[in-house]
């Protein structure tokens, strides 16, 4: 049976990810996973709860234990907790200050990459995040990394009105011991400093194409040798 194709999307916090992926998918007619907001519901479950962010053991016991389901609506896959996606509480800053501690422990990551795995039943994906092309899907041939210098990074944040410490986000989730942000072996790297959305999707679509085109001809050629 022809597995389902794996675009993965990883990069530094506000380098486009989530704007690009999003264009990419519905291009390509895939579906769309924001991996980000899977760590954000986590971090906003555990301050609901009341869950120290920085109490592994204690994170992790939430984790084993929380009520979620994964659902597939207009082309994007969500995380529900208790049948509810917490779509604008986990844009605060008080989660985007917790979710990189959580991110840190090796028994969320373990978790979140099953869940993340089984997204793939739903369907070919565009999956953005920090490990998707290292650890999540590391067999996928179709990788990127995105990247953009940190003032412009901060610059877009506070665009959309969110003043935040990118810097030390970025610092904590490449610094972690467990699956930490970096460049994936083979990985297209494509800094979008001095890129619009539209030049950046472009350049990384004309890419997949390149790659879904060769991998066609590989598989055609095999069968027929
Ligand atoms: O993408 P977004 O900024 O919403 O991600 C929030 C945080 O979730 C990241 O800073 C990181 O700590 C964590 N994350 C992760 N691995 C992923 C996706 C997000 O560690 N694949």
């Amino acid at each position: 049976m022809k597995q389902n194709t794996i675009i993965a999307i990883d990069g530094t916090s506000a380098s486009g990810k989530s704007t690009n992926a999003r264009i990419i998918a519905r291009e390509l007619g895939y579906i769309h996973v924001d991996t980000g907001a899977m760590y954000r519901t986590l971090a906003w479950y555990c301050l609901q709860k009341k869950v120290d962010v920085h109490d592994a053991k204690a994170v992790g016991a939430l984790c084993r234990k929380w009520k979620t389901s994964l659902q597939c609506t207009d082309n994007q896959v969500h995380l529900l907790v208790d049948n509810y996606f917490p779509a604008k509480e986990i844009r605060t800053p008080e989660v985007s200050e917790a979710v990189s501690h959580i991110a840190a422990i090796p028994k969320v990551r373990e978790w979140m990459k099953n869940k993340q795995r089984e997204c793939a039943e739903f369907g070919n994906l565009v999956m953005e995040g920090r490990d998707i092309g290292t650890n999540v899907f590391p067999e996928t041939e179709y990788k990127f990394y995105l990247d953009a210098c940190l003032q412009e990074r901060s610059k877009r944040r506070a665009a959309d009105g969110i003043q935040e410490n990118l810097a030390a986000r970025d610092q904590r989730d490449s610094q972690r011991a467990s699956a930490p942000l970096m460049v994936a072996l083979g990985a297209m790297i494509v800094n979008t400093s001095e890129m619009t959305p539209q030049q950046t999707s472009q350049k990384i679509l004309a890419e997949i194409r390149k790659r879904l085109a060769a991998n066609e001809q590989a598989q055609l050629a095999k069968a027929r040798s």
